[in-house]
């Protein structure tokens, strides 16, 4: 088998528990515990509102399109992101018929503030922010440059379940965060996301447009809604993005463990600090943001042979990866925007270990030998 980058985590007793729930009721759909989980998340959380979809990739496209409609921006217009993230983040983006502006990273690997800035022209609408890894990065500053300029935030806290800033889940500074609960990220269901608007207008929008635009009050509120259960009326061109209650299940049960096992990522993440100590001019690792209690999604490392690297630690059945390859290497993104050139230093130079659930203190160890070992030349002057 030897060690793999991911491997989903599940309590096993407590989700069958969940699901036999479920299956006895004759309930696996939309409601029921899509409901609990809802509730559950917003205590968790403290986000006023929480609608569970089917993934984080249609919870932000639909926080896109949805913002879009609210505010009146036009097509064409700009949101500012990163491009060192999964297609999702910005897929949203163009969907919705809007300009990804690309701004670069700093050293955190999330937006850097002072790029931001200066992307920001009289036709930025928004800022796409990604937490990396689950860090937290330069996040307050984002919070004020959107303030200071009028723009509205998203979140794409796809990495995030579970990060707290200074002691509180952050996201209730943003129009919508967007949370990713499919199977190899660090609250695994097996596919679905959570999508928390600010506004409760907006979260019902969420819900019509979720279920194909179907709008179920318009009859349920008139007096005689008793014998005119099945009426309803059609309000968007809608998408089927709405959770089920089998993944809901499976949620629930895991949310319980969501801090535990978070510190168990950052008690591996310490380790691999400790091991790589001594090694910053060959493996340089990412800073945690100051007041970040992060979820530890990721643990990323720069070298400068990567290709090398990645065979050696193959070769001893090791299997890191990387998030994320330049999304302007990519036909849709290419020609979006100048170049962000810590970002393209960052897409070469990138690997992710190993990191999840079944890790042991001696994998660590074995697996930052094997990387020290292989590391062979110095990090260039990265220009950041
Ligand atoms: C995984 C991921 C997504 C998409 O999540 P799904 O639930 O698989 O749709 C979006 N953004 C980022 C940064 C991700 O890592």
């Amino acid at each position: 088998m030897g060690i793999q980058l991911f491997k989903p985590h599940y309590e096993i007793e407590e989700c069958l528990k969940e699901i036999r729930d479920c299956l006895e009721k004759g309930w696996t759909g939309l409601g029921y515990k899509t409901v609990e989980f809802e509730k559950a998340w917003k205590e968790y959380t403290r986000l006023p509102f929480a609608y569970h979809v089917n993934s984080a990739t249609i919870g932000l496209y639909f926080a896109v399109d949805i913002l879009k409609e609210r505010y009146g921006w036009s097509d064409g217009d700009e949101i500012i992101t990163t491009p060192l993230t999964f297609v999702s983040t910005n897929h949203a983006i163009l969907k919705s018929n809007l300009t990804p502006v690309f701004a670069d990273i700093d050293e955190t690997l999330c937006l850097s503030p002072h790029s931001v800035r200066e992307k920001v022209t009289e036709k930025s609408r928004a800022v796409m922010f990604v937490g990396m890894g689950g860090n937290t990065g330069n996040y307050k500053e984002i919070v004020e440059i959107c303030k200071e300029n009028g723009l509205a935030l998203i979140l794409d806290a796809a990495h995030m379940a579970g990060t707290r800033l200074n002691g509180e889940i952050p996201g209730k500074e943003a129009e919508a965060v967007i949370y990713s609960f499919q199977a190899v990220k660090n609250l695994p269901t097996a596919d679905s996301g959570m999508l928390c608007f600010r506004d409760g207008d907006l979260d019902a929008i969420a819900r019509k447009k979720g279920w194909l635009g179907i709008n179920k009050d318009t009859y349920t509120r008139t007096s005689d809604a008793g014998n005119y259960k099945w009426r309803y009326e059609v309000d968007y061109v809608g998408d089927k993005a709405h959770g089920n209650s089998v993944m809901a299940a499976i949620g629930l049960a895991q949310l319980k463990f969501l801090d535990r096992d978070n510190a168990y990522r950052r008690q591996i993440a310490t380790w691999y600090r400790e091991q790589l100590q001594g090694h910053e001019e060959y493996i340089r690792t990412i800073p945690i943001a100051k007041g970040c209690e992060s979820s530890t999604h990721l643990f990323q490392v720069l070298v400068n042979n990567r290709d090398e690297v990645m065979m050696r630690l193959n070769s001893q059945d090791i299997f890191p990866g990387v998030h994320y390859t330049n999304n302007q290497k990519y036909s849709m993104y290419r020609d979006k925007g100048k170049k962000c050139p810590y970002a393209e230093y960052v897409s070469e130079h990138v690997i992710s270990l190993p990191m999840h659930m079944e890790l042991t203190y001696e994998d660590v160890i074995y697996i930052s030998k094997l990387l020290v070992e292989s590391a062979e030349y110095k990090l260039d002057g990265i220009d950041k």
